[in-house]
């Protein structure tokens, strides 16, 4: 059992910004040269998280839809009062959604379902250099 870590770098448009990062996450698998395991992907930040999605034209617009009505923007926000930064919703988005998954693999390969890709999220209000984080256990 070893590890094989790499970070990956995204500039994003923030403000509900959904990127796919798929195939990153498979080329990091693919080097490491591991069969069987467990990746790790994770985002460092406190607005922006990594989930699963199907990449698709629907949902790129129904997932911020539906963020929209589940952490509304335009509320009062505590953090807002406090620091004045306007991200308040981005904070709480993020924290409902989490910062990483765990996928296995099996064979070298993600064990992904057909039209589940992996995404990173960025909630917050202004353009963000994002960089993600990729450890793998494995062998
Ligand atoms: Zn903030």
């Amino acid at each position: 059992m070893g590890t094989h870590h790499q970070s990956i770098s995204f500039q994003t448009r923030g403000d509900c910004d959904i990127i796919d990062i798929t195939e990153r996450v498979e080329e990091i698998v693919e080097k490491s040269k591991f069969r069987n395991g467990i990746c790790t992907v994770f985002v460092p930040g406190s607005t922006a998280s990594v989930t699963t999605i199907e990449y698709e034209d629907g949902l790129l617009k129904d997932f911020p839809d539906a963020m929209d009505r589940l952490v509304p923007e335009d509320i009062v926000y505590e953090h807002h009062l406090r620091w004045r930064d306007g991200n308040g919703h981005s904070h709480i988005r993020s924290s409902i959604l989490g910062p990483s998954i765990a996928i296995p693999f099996v064979d070298g390969r993600l064990t992904l379902g057909t039209w589940q890709q992996i995404v990173l999220c960025d909630f917050d209000n202004r353009p963000r250099s994002r960089k993600v984080e990729v450890m793998l256990l494995g062998d």
